[in-house]
């Protein structure tokens, strides 16, 4: 049984995996960089270790200064949280070959779902609907033109090996996609070391709805339902919520199903989440994340699962919890709280001077936050979740308003007053969302 976990991670999701640790009675190990010395997650855990110098690349993505932190305090096994190393398969069978547990997929999974152009392959052959597009990467500018004419305008780049929502390029006609299959190959080679593209249909106004799953050692995979992540900005999620007011029983029961075949396509165990796009009543693959989300609470709160402690019962060769689909109860909405300007969006980092969390009954907040505390410039700008929790949608809604207007957070600037001004926007209140939303919600002023 896993005895000491490292975490391979900061922020808000280290402290997560520390509760999920502390519940199950396992040591925690800490690591963190110089510019986190004071960070929470540095004080909670049981054991601590620098890695490094602020920037990432030295330190939380320096597999040998993590891997040496894990054997100076015995850890036997590793948590990577999301991000950084977390979709690294090569990371994960280092972790492995050294001897520990890694808290994840098995390495094979990683690696085929992370080649989005080999995903695409894979879940097609299971019967998993994907938009018209390649199955492999592109060869040429001119291969791209014959291709998206075959399929219609407008189309998408995308990265093979992307994520994040960089390295993705639009084109509404041949002249534009000649532009833009360059810079969109300069792009992937520059943020992911490999140039390979691939064309897939581009939806003007779909539904961005993702379904976690987790699978055990013995071969069982669940589905937990779906999650709703349309309101967007730059393609990156702000709001989050299960479940969707566009999903019925039916098609939830589709959609687990495509995942669950999604999964199992791979060989996948532990928590994962099968993206999808949704418009008029179809659904289409887009990718699959390996790894726990940072939306993972607002599943956790219509499911009653501890995902965390689930990854860590898988991680120990147990059966999951729950032996099948369990019922959605309640609507919960999540709302990513970033440290910078709610109008120019540009990160505000700085000490945090003043914090008072909200109080009430269904609302939960996963932080690293404390007064007094430095928000670094280092990294993301994520500063908390508010996850808001009701019987229906409109009590979720009713009860963000007012933990969202009760949070107090001074010294920096953060998305607080956007995220209420949303509350406020009838066509978020009516559920008429889309990844569109938040481009009206911006021209419109
Ligand atoms: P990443 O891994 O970089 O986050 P995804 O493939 O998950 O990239 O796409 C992120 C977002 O980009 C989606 O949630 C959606 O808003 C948009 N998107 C991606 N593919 C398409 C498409 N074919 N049509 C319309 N929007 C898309």
């Amino acid at each position: 049984m896993i005895s000491k976990v490292l975490i391979a991670n900061r922020g808000e999701i280290a402290l997560r995996i520390i509760a999920a640790c502390r519940e199950a009675g396992v040591a925690t190990v800490a690591v963190h960089s110089e510019a986190d010395r004071d960070a929470l997650h540095v004080r909670m855990a049981d054991e601590s270790v620098c890695i490094g110098p602020p920037s990432a690349a030295a330190s939380y993505l320096n597999i040998t200064a993590v891997i040496a932190a894990a054997e100076i305090t015995g850890a036997d096994a590793l948590h990577p949280g999301y991000g950084f190393l977390a979709e690294n398969a090569h990371f994960a069978e280092v972790v492995q070959e050294c001897g520990m547990v890694w808290i994840g997929p098995p390495p094979e999974a990683i690696r085929s779902m992370g080649d989005k152009a080999n995903a695409r392959r894979t879940v097609t052959a299971r019967g998993v609907p994907v938009l018209p597009g390649s199955s492999e990467p592109l060869a040429s500018r001119e291969e791209a033109v014959a291709l998206a004419e075959s399929v219609g305008f407008p189309v998408i780049l995308k990265a093979s090996a992307g994520g994040g929502g960089k390295g993705m390029r639009v084109a509404r006609d041949p002249r534009e996609l000649r532009q833009v299959f360059d810079t969109a190959r300069h792009e992937a080679e520059r943020a992911f070391g490999v140039a390979d593209v691939y064309l897939e249909k581009y939806l003007t106004e779909p539904r961005h709805i993702e379904i976690q799953v987790v699978g055990d050692t013995q071969g069982r995979v669940v589905a937990l339902g779906e999650r709703e992540c349309s309101i967007q900005r730059r393609h990156q999620k702000l709001i989050e919520e299960a479940p969707s007011v566009a999903v019925d029983a039916l098609l939830r029961e589709r959609m687990c199903d495509a995942a669950v075949e999604a999964a199992v396509a791979v060989g996948y165990t532990s928590a994962g989440t099968v993206e999808f796009l949704y418009n008029d009543g179809e659904f289409y693959f887009m990718e699959m994340n390996t790894r726990i989300q940072v939306e993972h609470p607002v599943t956790e709160a219509v499911t009653g699962v501890d995902l965390v402690l689930e990854q860590l019962r898988v991680a120990n060769g147990q059966p999951l919890s729950f032996r099948r689909r369990p019922a959605i109860r309640g609507h919960a909405i999540e709302f990513r709280v970033n440290a910078e300007d709610p109008v120019t969006f540009a990160p505000s980092p700085g000490e945090i001077t003043e914090l008072a969390f909200p109080v009430g009954p269904g609302v939960r907040i996963d932080t690293h936050i404390y007064r007094g505390y430095r928000v670094p410039p280092n990294y993301d700008s994520l500063l908390a979740k508010v996850i808001a929790y009701g019987a229906d949608r409109r009590e979720a809604i009713r009860r963000a308003k007012r933990a969202l207007s009760m949070f107090v957070i001074g010294g920096v600037r953060t998305s607080i007053p956007l995220h209420l001004r949303i509350l406020e926007e009838p066509d978020f209140v009516e559920g008429r969302l889309s990844t569109r939303f938040m481009e009206r919600f911006a021209t419109r002023e």
